[in-house]
């Protein structure tokens, strides 16, 4: 019996234990929250990479349906075919024409730079989130995709990360070390400066709804300031920047009931001494 099938039995839980795609059995994540094909080369797969990716460098364009009629009519497959596509192809696609080719194009272009962690979070290895890489990064020193790419499955092993996690990284990385080492040619890892104290040294900041800067240069002030970011508002987030810090939405009523201070963004800017 798969872990899904006696987790299933055990706990009377209705779980599909195989992929509706094609048929193999479904493994399921450790906090089983995320269940998925144990194909490698099932088109689920490969869609749920896809879509990761495009989720984690924020290029858009790339919804779940989008991505499998691409995959369906081979435009792409893989993380690094995204920087090969034939837009004509596109262009000439029932249902797309020049200008989604056009739009494609554009958010790929302009988002090919992403984080250590962004980028190997992005490749979608089950339990290997941007926290776990991040750790990985901070308390064992490994600050280039080679240095992942290189190392042995105990050495990923420290505090917060078992081995059971250590193993399902290294064998990702294994398996996608020739699509990791292929896209870096076209998407540039870009350094995060880590600043010692800085006007926003120890505090977290989430941002919602619009704002006058982009979402991205909102980051990357609170990193430049010695803060770290957290991309949606949790129990310890220090601060919440939105347009309308009075708002009674149910997330701005959620956070000042979690203590978390609520911001506009001049005030913001107002807290960071490196613009
Ligand atoms: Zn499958």
């Amino acid at each position: 019996m798969t872990e899904v099938e006696t987790l299933a039995k055990n706990h009377n839980w209705n779980l599909p234990t195989k992929c509706s795609v094609c048929g193999a059995d479904l493994v399921i994540n450790a906090n089983h929250k995320e269940l998925k094909c144990s194909n490698e080369f099932c088109k689920s797969r490969y869609m749920g990479r896809i879509s990761k990716w495009t989720d984690t460098l924020k290029i858009k364009e790339f919804g779940l349906t989008t991505i499998e009629k691409m995959i369906d009519n081979n435009i792409f497959k893989t993380i690094p075919d995204l920087y090969k596509i034939d837009y004509a192809k596109i262009a000439s696609m029932d249902g797309f024409g020049e200008k989604s080719a056009a739009k494609m194009k554009s958010e790929l272009d302009s988002h090919k730079e992403a984080t250590l962690a962004e980028f190997i979070a992005g490749f979608n290895i089950t339990d290997c989130g941007e926290n776990i890489i991040q750790n990985v990064i901070d308390g064992k020193g490994f600050n280039t995709l080679d240095a992942f790419l290189n190392a042995k499955a105990n050495d990923f092993i420290m505090d917060g990360l078992k081995e059971k996690t250590a193993d399902k990284l290294y064998n990702g990385l294994q398996a996608l070390k020739e699509d990791m080492l292929e896209t870096v040619k076209f998407v540039k890892i870009k350094e995060v400066k880590k600043v010692e104290g800085g006007s926003l040294g120890g505090q977290s900041f989430c941002f919602t709804g619009p704002a006058q800067r982009k979402r991205s240069e909102l980051w990357e002030i609170v990193e430049k300031n010695g803060g770290v970011v957290h991309e949606s508002c949790k129990k310890d987030t220090n601060f919440l920047v939105m347009a309308d810090k009075n708002s009674t939405s149910s997330k701005a009523e959620k956070a000042r009931k979690n203590g978390t201070t609520m911001l506009s963004e001049e005030e913001f800017i107002g807290m960071c001494e490196i613009l």
